[in-house]
């Protein structure tokens, strides 16, 4: 079957042939991939800028790890052959003292699909069944691939602390900025204003997604984002470091700053600010296994909604293109879908 692949730790992807997955042990199935959302950590890897060394060990690997499908071989009775799912890509070990003690996301022997173990830029991929969550009959599986970077969005608003009536900032309108501003609208939040550079078509997404606080920061600093009074959360969404002294003045006394962004390098901090201010910064980043229940079930309910965030659909053998025109920033979400030739 086809898939694409990071074969070393150097620059690069290749769509291969490789042989399909094993048939599915026990507690396993085998999923065909209906559709696979390219991330912005699989544009890290593919440039290998730093931050995925992790993934070293687990190479030849094929990425994919937002995704959707159909099981079409189970050894799990509980999720027979034909059921629609999407699949939670941390695989923990079943066996450490945190999994044993049902606290799954201090697992010590994690595996992440797509990551440090075969993932769904394939058209098949082997997965534990309590990874996958049944999906309605005809759910778009364009729409359910968007689930895993709404957790992380979930996670990340809850690790700000979104209380109803914030007013909240995030910094970058990518993919993961509009689940930031999705679930902190979810949450409550009386106002949500969006920050990027030169970034209409994502704007243009959020527009439709129904957020008209969206500023174009262009060359003027961020100073102006305040204008209208501080914020009682922050959110750098964008990786770019020296973004992080920047928007500690556009939080009010005690504010939170929350870190989402993959960073190329260390941040200077003022740190008096933030003592002064009595600021909070804190990170995030992934989700955890509890988020996702409550995250499937706000996608579906917002179903043909969340439409938008979905700007390019293609072919698994164009998967080189899709990574191109999410690195151009024309695409929120570029999603791959496997025709029946690469199997
Ligand atoms: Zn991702
Ligand atoms: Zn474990």
């Amino acid at each position: 079957m086809k898939a694409l692949r990071k074969l070393a730790p150097a620059p690069g992807l290749l769509l291969c042939d490789i042989p399909r997955p094993p048939p599915p042990g026990p507690g396993e199935v085998l999923v065909r991939v209906e559709a696979a959302g390219i991330c912005g950590s699989d544009l890290h890897i593919e440039d290998w800028s730093g931050g995925y060394e992790f993934i070293t060990a687990a190479m030849p690997v094929t990425l994919g790890h937002e995704l959707a499908g159909r099981v079409v071989d189970s050894g799990e009775p509980g999720l027979p052959a034909g059921t629609p799912v999407v699949v939670i890509p941390s695989v923990t070990c079943g066996r450490c003292a945190a999994c044993l003690g049902d606290d799954r996301d201090r697992c010590l022997d994690r595996r992440g699909i797509g990551m440090t173990r075969e993932g769904g830029f394939a058209p098949f991929v082997l997965a534990p069944a309590r990874n996958c969550l049944p999906l309605p009959p005809g759910f778009d599986p364009a729409i359910a691939a968007l689930t895993e970077p709404l957790v992380i969005g979930a996670r990340a608003v809850s690790v700000g602390g979104i209380a109803p009536g914030d007013r909240v900032l995030v910094l970058g309108p990518g993919a993961i900025g509009q689940a930031i501003a999705l679930m902190a609208r979810e949450a409550g939040a009386a106002e949500v204003t969006i920050a990027g550079r030169d970034d209409a078509p994502r704007f243009a997404v959020l527009e439709r997604l129904g957020f008209h606080g969206l500023r174009e920061v262009g060359n003027k600093g961020l100073t102006h984002l305040a204008a209208s009074g501080r914020f009682d959360v922050v959110f750098e969404a964008v990786g770019m470091p020296t973004l992080v002294a920047e928007a500690l003045p556009l939080l009010r006394r005690e504010g939170v700053l929350v870190i989402a962004g993959i960073h190329p390098c260390p941040a200077e901090i003022p740190l008096n600010t933030v003592v002064r201010e009595q600021l909070q910064l804190r990170g995030t980043n992934r989700g955890k296994q509890a988020d996702w229940a409550r995250t499937l079930d706000f996608v579906i309910r917002q179903g043909q909604a969340l439409a938008p965030m979905v700007t390019h659909r293609l072919p698994l053998r164009d998967a080189l293109d899709g990574f191109a025109i999410t690195r151009r920033r024309d695409a929120t979400k570029a999603v791959l879908l496997p025709e029946p030739g690469d199997e």
